[in-house]
């Protein structure tokens, strides 16, 4: 656990969450500011700051976490209706929590993806 990291407080159970799905490494809760119909949050348990260093230093669950959100897609019926799976890194891209995330968006038509 980091100290002052969010996502780690709710891994650890310290700050509210609605889970989805907890398996040994994963963790996956909706998102407190809906971007779309479901938008659910899939996490490492473990601190990693971002995709890339999971990739770096923990493909496997790097891997998890994509399997985790297809998991957590069938739960939620958005298996055929589609879904998208994002990753924001840096300002450019309005990243604001540093313990790696995969945003899944879904549930109903999306917008255009990229500028605005
Ligand atoms: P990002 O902009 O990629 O860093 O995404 C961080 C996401 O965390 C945003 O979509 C926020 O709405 C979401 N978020 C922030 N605080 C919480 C929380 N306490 N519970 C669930 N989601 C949160
Ligand atoms: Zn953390």
């Amino acid at each position: 656990m980091t100290a002052d990291c969010l996502f780690c407080k709710i891994v650890a159970g310290q700050v509210p969450a609605t889970v989805l799905y907890d398996s040994e490494r994963t963790l996956a809760f909706r998102d407190i500011n809906p971007q779309a119909v479901a938008h659910v949050l899939v996490v490492p348990k473990q601190h990693h700051e971002d995709a890339v260093s999971l990739a770096t230093d923990a493909a496997g669950l790097l891997a998890e976490l994509v399997t985790a959100a297809a998991a957590v897609a069938e739960a939620e019926g958005i298996v055929d209706s589609g879904y998208r799976l994002v990753f924001n890194t840096g300002p450019d891209a309005g990243r604001t929590v540093f313990h790696a995330h995969l945003h899944l968006l879904g549930g109903e038509q999306l917008g255009p993806f990229g500028r605005h």
